[in-house]
């Protein structure tokens, strides 16, 4: 099996993104070879990896302030990554102005998303674990039922004490419920799948996605864990050639 990509970022504290080498040579060498819809691309690419996944939404609005092109400039380059190029498939949603993005393969289609190879049904319990306590900000969760299910705060509504927030339990017994979440606060019972509550902080954060995006979120943590890199997730151990090299660049005369 070869490798699908290097990485030469691994042992600093650069971000990185991974991109596919037939669609940047696509793009660099074609005969009208546009450089603002290169400019997109790699816009496109960032913000993939910080979704960890290959579809995402952005505002029209955010990409025209961070690219720093012109409405005009902007709209020719999506048509062409989308007509052209065939990299990207862009539609608008509901929302004016919100657009959902998909990042295509260099024969425009789908890439393989991690969708594929998470079977939530065989998770890990510590990987499960780790999910909640990612999306809720905390290193682990801050408490454990009698039965040693893990307790996290709810996020689905506010309490009167903090006690009353500590009430949102995990099932992780690898049987029919295992992953899935409940609140047993009286007012609120909220309960779910990793989906569920994905879409649900989302959500709270009005920034709502669907249930395609948050499952391809929710399983590129989990591919994340495994890997370390997914798009680009940054890696947490250098590579080993790299420590090598970095151990004897003492030795090297300037
Ligand atoms: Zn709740």
């Amino acid at each position: 099996m070869s490798a699908t990509h290097t990485n030469l970022y691994r042992s600093t504290d650069e971000d990185t993104v991974s991109l596919s080498i037939p669609a940047v040579i696509k793009l660099l060498t074609s005969d009208d070879m546009s450089p603002t819809a290169v400019v997109l691309y790699v816009h496109l690419l960032i913000a993939a990896a910080r979704y960890g996944a290959p579809v995402f939404r952005l505002h029209t609005m955010d990409i025209l302030a961070q690219t720093g092109l012109s409405r005009p400039t902007f709209l020719k380059a999506r048509a062409a990554l989308q007509g052209e190029y065939r990299l990207i498939h862009a539609t608008e949603t509901k929302k004016q102005g919100m657009w959902l993005f998909e990042l295509l393969n260099v024969n425009g289609d789908s890439i393989p998303t991690p969708d594929l190879h998470v079977n939530f049904a065989t998770l890990p319990a510590a990987d499960v674990v780790a999910f909640y306590a990612d999306r809720l900000g905390v290193s682990e969760a801050p408490d454990t039922t009698a039965d040693g299910f893990p307790v996290f705060d709810c996020p689905f509504h506010v309490a009167a004490t903090p006690k009353k927030q500590r009430t949102l339990r995990v099932t992780t017994d690898g049987e029919e419920h295992h992953g899935r979440f409940i609140c047993n606060g009286k007012k609120c019972r909220r309960k779910g799948g990793l989906i569920d509550f994905e879409m649900g902080l989302a959500a709270e954060q009005k920034q709502p996605i669907n249930r395609r995006e948050a499952s391809q979120r929710v399983r590129a943590f989990f591919i994340g864990r495994r890997q370390n890199e997914w798009l680009g997730v940054k890696p947490e151990t250098p590579h080993p050639l790299l420590a090598e090299l970095t151990e004897r660049s003492d030795e090297i005369p300037f």
